[in-house]
């Protein structure tokens, strides 16, 4: 099967004029499109015959779908769930149940799908929220909101989007440091000196035996120090309970022995979906500890020296993302390496420039903010 980009496919398909119904008359009413616990910033919605349209290039983006091309036929594909469309006979077959016609539209020369048929038929469930005029796409077996909290945070979303004077209005920036310490930390250090920017560092416990006067650097700097596991060795810390909790608290001993601050806020390594267990989970919080992951992932660790922009932009890309979707708190992930230490200026200086304020973490005022949505982490 050969990968596709959709764009190029949609643009055969609309050149060909093959079978794309074409919408008569559209509502340019706007709908808003949730996803979880999400407001996906989808801006072009239209509303045809009742049905809410999307683009399928952005839904297709949001959902995680693999979009393929076999024989001029598109394949859509989600975990277990397959759709195919085969626009030379001009039918569908979603899960191997066939109907005629496509689930596309073209309007104003975009493609265009169903929010209803494509979240069903990738195994999706639909909430309709009528007076708010949105409608939620959500899986059970993925941690989401209640119907009545999400509708709250709705129409909270709608209201500061009215009301707001500006998209800074009290945004918290959060940069944390994974993996160190490590000389790269002092480079990020100074940086974050120069800016006057507070940040939270997560450390590994091997690395602070080795360097206990940066650990001591970071904390009279005035940033919070979290424990990040002490070997980062996925098999050894994911093994058991038992390993997973000793790598943590290990490691807090280690900064409170080196620092004498309580290291209460781990950060566990490779996020902690989908590696910590809810057995590990319920250790934690017996253990008194919280655990941060982030919702701005700047994916720095791909990048070279040379492609230090990339990271920046990646920043950029993933806090407007947030704030769009009704974010406040960012906890961006960030790590000690090259690579950041080049990239770091311009990040700070593009959130400085947006109105942002930044908080290192602090035990007191503590925001959940895990993969879970477990409130008690
Ligand atoms: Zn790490």
């Amino acid at each position: 099967m050969k990968k596709l980009y959709w764009t190029i496919c949609i643009a055969i398909i609309l050149t060909l004029g093959m079978n794309i119904e074409k919408a008569q008359a559209s509502e340019p009413a706007q709908r808003t499109i949730g996803l979880h616990d999400k407001v996906l910033p989808i801006e072009q919605t239209r509303v045809v015959d009742g049905d809410t349209k999307v683009p399928f290039e952005e839904i297709s983006k949001y959902l995680y779908l693999t979009v393929t091309e076999e024989n001029g036929k598109m394949h859509i594909e989600k975990r277990d769930n397959h759709m195919i469309v085969d626009f030379a006979k001009n039918t569908t077959t979603t899960n191997g149940v066939e109907r005629s016609g496509t689930p596309f539209m073209e309007i104003d020369g975009k493609m265009y799908i169903s929010v209803k048929e494509i979240a069903y038929s990738m195994g999706f469930q639909i909430d309709y929220f009528r007076h708010l005029h949105t409608i939620r796409i959500y899986r059970d077996d993925y941690p989401h909101m209640d119907r009545v909290t999400y509708e709250r945070k709705i129409a909270d979303v709608k209201n500061n989007r009215k009301h707001a004077t500006s998209p800074s209005d009290k945004v918290t920036v959060y940069l944390t440091f994974d993996d160190g310490p490590n000389k790269f930390t002092l480079m990020n250090n100074n940086t974050l000196e120069k800016y006057k920017v507070p940040a939270t560092f997560f450390f590994l416990g091997n690395q602070m035996q080795q360097n206990a006067s940066i650990v001591k650097t970071i904390h009279d700097s005035g940033h919070y120090i979290g424990s990040h596991s002490m070997t980062h060795d996925k098999n050894l810390v994911y093994q058991s309970t038992e390993s997973f909790i000793a790598e943590m608290a290990e490691g807090a001993e280690l900064i409170k022995q080196l620092t004498g601050q309580t290291a209460k806020l781990v950060r566990v390594p490779y996020g902690s979906t989908p590696h910590v267990t809810s057995g590990m989970k319920q250790s934690l919080i017996q253990h008194g500890y919280k655990m941060w992951d982030w919702n701005v992932d700047s994916n720095d660790w791909r990048y070279t020296d040379k492609q230090a922009d990339q990271i920046v932009h990646n920043v950029k890309e993933g806090v407007n993302k947030a704030i769009q979707s009704g974010d406040r708190t960012i906890v961006i992930l960030l790590h000690d390496r090259s690579q950041t230490t080049i990239a770091l200026p311009a990040i700070i200086q593009w959130l400085q420039n947006q109105g942002y304020s930044f908080k290192t973490y602090n035990p007191n005022e503590h925001i959940s903010h895990n993969f879970h949505k477990e409130p008690l982490l």
